[in-house]
């Protein structure tokens, strides 16, 4: 018999979830708040035409949990939450629809705080700011941070260069060949840090046009067709388009010994894929640690947005990977598996500390 919502959140460890509809604008909204122990909870408005209602609330739930954990690695002192919207970009999207929505955002009294995300952008955010102070990544002429991609990627950089140095003993990225899965927002800007560098860049999306202009921009990378990337030569796997790319099926063909990407949920099933990836000697960068620019970069705009504090702060996942890298060798773990204990261990150091005067 399926759960219900309760029953969900009861095992996933929510706080609380709500529900929002407005029939004037066609809203229909899920805000699952996680966990805020270290904070309010942070995290974006995903706006997808779900199959039904189940699914869209089985997003929520994952999502907003897994906000929970990429802030606690992270240091932020901030939730976890995530908000789905139920429905059509292209027929919903316009003014009202976002400050109603922001409306029940305000409702919520500073619990949840939102961002964009998947169908939504620093614009959108702008109506979102009409009706309440609890958004953030708004556009840079508002004083906001602007789009979050290029420090999301300079993240991914950043922990790309730690696991080159486990790998390899230097974190030197000069001729080393990497593979950047989707030529997307953070793909490019991700290849543009490996091309300065001198990386050897590989590159392949499902979209001709977004090829096109990786390759207008820099024109030393090399195109390849987005089937079969796993029969090409390569030393860094940068997943950078969709998640579960990393399962059984792509780590038997496997050759490079590093996988450092941006895409959410890369490994398809972590019990399964992270014991199987330490059993090839392939490093894999936690995703929710590396991926973690973009949520940095936005949370530094709550006290008012400075870039080199935005730099400095996301620069720091090079040190939280070698971290993971230490206690995932000494407690015999999966790096997946080390990073989750860490976040768990600092949610319960900082809820302890509640405990007494
Ligand atoms: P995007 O939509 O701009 O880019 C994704 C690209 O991948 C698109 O160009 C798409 O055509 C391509 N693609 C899709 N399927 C593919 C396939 N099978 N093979 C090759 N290419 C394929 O998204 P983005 O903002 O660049 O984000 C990339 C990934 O990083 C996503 O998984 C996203 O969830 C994650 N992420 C992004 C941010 C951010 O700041 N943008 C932050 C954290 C995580």
């Amino acid at each position: 018999m399926q759960q219900s919502v309760l029953e969900q959140m009861h095992s996933m460890g929510h706080e609380q979830v709500v529900f929002c509809q407005d029939p004037h604008t066609g809203l229909n909204a899920i805000i699952a708040i996680h966990n805020t122990t270290l904070g309010p909870s942070l995290g974006g408005t995903r706006l997808w035409n779900y199959d039904n209602h189940e699914h869209a609330l089985i997003d929520a739930l994952r999502l907003s949990r897994g906000m929970t954990y990429k802030s606690a690695i992270s240091g932020l002192n901030l939730g976890g939450g995530k908000a789905v919207l139920i429905g059509d970009a292209h027929k919903l999207k316009n003014e009202a629809f976002w400050r109603r929505y922001g409306k029940f955002v305000n409702s919520l009294n500073g619990k949840y705080i939102t961002a964009e995300d998947v169908n939504t952008s620093s614009s959108d955010m702008e109506y979102i700011g009409m009706e309440t102070k609890f958004v953030t990544g708004k556009p840079e002429y508002m004083g906001g941070s602007g789009d979050p991609s290029p420090l999301t990627a300079y993240g991914v950089y950043m922990g790309m260069k730690a696991a080159a140095k486990k790998a390899w003993g230097s974190d030197v990225l000069t001729g080393k060949k990497v593979l950047v899965q989707g030529a997307g927002n953070v793909g490019q800007y991700l290849m543009g840090h490996l091309v300065e560098e001198g990386a050897k860049v590989l590159v392949c999306d499902i979209h001709e046009n977004k090829v096109k202009q990786a390759k207008a921009k820099y024109p030393a990378i090399e195109v390849i067709p987005s089937t079969d990337i796993f029969d090409h030569e390569f030393d860094i796997y940068a997943p950078c388009a969709l998640g579960a790319t990393v399962n059984t099926d792509s780590i038997n063909k496997m050759k490079c010994p590093v996988i450092a990407g941006a895409a959410n949920n890369q490994l398809a099933d972590e019990n399964v894929h992270g014991p199987m990836l330490v059993e090839k000697g392939i490093i894999y960068v936690p995703d929710f640690l590396i991926n973690a620019g973009g949520i940095i970069n936005i949370s530094i705009e709550l006290d008012g947005y400075n870039h080199a504090r935005a730099i400095n702060t996301v620069g720091k996942i090079y040190d939280r990977t070698l971290d993971i890298f230490h206690v995932a060798e000494k407690d015999k773990v999966h790096t997946q598996l080390a990073a989750m204990r860490i976040a768990e261990k600092r949610l319960q150091d900082i809820a302890n500390l509640r405990v007494g005067i």
